[in-house]
């Protein structure tokens, strides 16, 4: 089973969120910070984005419908919900 975290840079320091997510888009939903990526990990491994997972990390990060940042945002905020909360 594949599944993808969100991975950002902090002062050189590699840091992937904790969750399994299960989409490229989920993970992306899930960069805090500007300079963020989504790996994939697959058999415990960390690997990069094949092509296809790539374009929908772009579609996720670029994407212009309205919708879809509400749906984002509301993404978002119940990550920070559950951060901040029992989980
Ligand atoms: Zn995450």
């Amino acid at each position: 089973m594949t599944y993808y975290l969100a991975v950002e840079t902090d002062s050189g320091c590699f840091i992937g969120c904790n969750h399994k997510h299960r989409s490229v888009i989920s993970a992306a939903a899930c960069i805090s910070s500007a300079g963020g990526y989504v790996v994939a990990v697959e058999k415990r491994r960390l690997r990069e984005l094949i092509d296809a997972e790539d374009d929908e990390f772009r579609w996720a990060m670029n994407g212009t419908g309205e919708q879809k940042e509400k749906a984002r945002r509301a993404y978002i905020r119940m990550l920070r919900l559950l951060r901040s909360g029992t989980m």
